[in-house]
């Protein structure tokens, strides 16, 4: 029962439970930036189930999916996760809260809760962080640790003889990624922009490219290949960073830009679902035989007891929040107008309280 990006005017009841209304950034409806609108008159959730915990916002940070969630994108499969009883329904998922990455304070516990309490900073936030940089971290680490770990195949202990590239390294997953296999002691290659080679080399990047001074493909030719790749960028780069693999040796093309959700929008859960899957099999295969590489596509998985460990590697200085622009929460607009913009260097947070 997380409050999404709001802030909750919590007013204690009897029972310890809170009632009451909060302010919070809606939408009544998809679409574009004109859609959000502020209002006071939210009720605080409830506590609905035994393994629930509510937290009070104070940081919310914005991801590429809030944007295109805005506009509808997703809007059939994130109901059916929100809730699945009411996925029929088109008017029920409104007034709707966008936002899932959350830094806040626990304010209250379902009964069978055992790793937090009341007060507790979560989830658990680094104790060097402010809110706002913890914003930063949770949702690019739960799909940094899904693409590289579950989808990729590498572990903090094989990190240390791979060698990986991500493209789009500028960015919310890309500065995280790398940040979090250079803690694990992996050879790390980023592709970005020109003006963007500064950050990432000072986050740990071995060898950095830039994509807008010429053919990709052509500027890594001379480099040894590569056991990863991490791609946040999509479109036509698997068309030349396949061959940057090594071929037969179990490497992997992960890729988080996936066509799931769009199918699942354009032709519903069940073909959507079908069509996807048949697609992504089909390029596994393609990929297999022709390079000799696996091909497999990364999504954002929750994972609590890894977001523990990243605290630590935060507190051990090993990991650092890329904050690049911070909004007050009257400007919650403002803020995804500034993600829409794209060329991310890092993450866009807003405060809340
Ligand atoms: P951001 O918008 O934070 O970052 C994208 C970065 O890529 C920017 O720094 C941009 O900077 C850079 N970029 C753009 N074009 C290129 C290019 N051709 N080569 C190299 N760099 C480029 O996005 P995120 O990092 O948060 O997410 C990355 C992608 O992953 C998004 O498409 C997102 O939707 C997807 N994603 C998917 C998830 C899933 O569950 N499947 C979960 C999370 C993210 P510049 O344009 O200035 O070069």
């Amino acid at each position: 029962a997380a409050a999404g990006s709001a802030s909750a005017r919590a007013v204690h009841g009897s029972a310890g439970r809170q009632q009451g209304y909060m302010s919070a950034w809606v939408i009544d409806q998809y679409g574009t930036n004109g859609v959000l609108r502020h209002t006071e008159e939210i009720p605080i959730p409830e506590i609905n189930s035994s393994s629930d915990i509510m937290i009070k916002v104070n940081a919310a940070s914005l991801n590429p999916l809030d944007v295109s969630m805005r506009a509808g994108y997703g809007a059939k499969l994130l109901k059916l996760r929100r809730d699945p009883f009411t996925v029929m329904d088109s008017e029920s998922e409104f007034p709707l809260i966008l936002g899932r990455d959350v830094s806040g304070v626990v304010v209250d516990c379902g009964r069978d809760v055992t790793h937090f309490t009341p007060g507790d900073e979560v989830s658990h936030k680094p104790k060097t962080l402010s809110h706002v940089e913890a914003a930063s971290i949770p949702y690019v680490a739960s799909t940094s640790l899904s693409a590289l770990v579950n989808a990729g195949g590498l572990c903090r202990d094989s990190c240390p003889n791979k060698r990986v590239l991500i493209t789009g390294g500028s960015g919310g997953i890309g500065t995280f990624a790398l940040q979090l296999l250079k803690a694990w002691g992996a050879h790390v290659t980023v592709t970005c922009s020109q003006n963007a080679e500064g950050l990432v080399r000072g986050l740990g990047a071995d060898e950095v490219v830039d994509y807008t001074a010429g053919n990709v493909a052509e500027q890594m030719e001379e480099m040894e290949k590569f056991d990863v790749v991490l791609d946040n960028v999509g479109g036509n780069t698997e068309e030349w960073a396949m061959d940057l693999l090594k071929p037969w040796s179990g490497a992997k093309y992960v890729t988080l830009v996936t066509p799931f959700l769009f199918n699942t929008d354009s032709m519903g859960l069940l073909d959507g679902t079908l069509n996807a899957g048949l697609t992504l099999q089909s390029k596994a295969a393609q990929s297999f035989v022709s390079n000799g590489v696996f091909y497999r596509w990364g999504f954002y998985a929750p994972d609590g007891p890894f977001l523990d460990t990243i605290s630590l590697l935060v507190d051990a200085g090993k990991i650092l929040p890329v904050v690049e622009a911070q909004f007050p929460f009257s400007q919650v607009p403002q803020a995804f107008h500034k993600l829409e913009q794209g060329h991310a260097r890092g993450k866009t947070v807003v405060k809340v309280s």
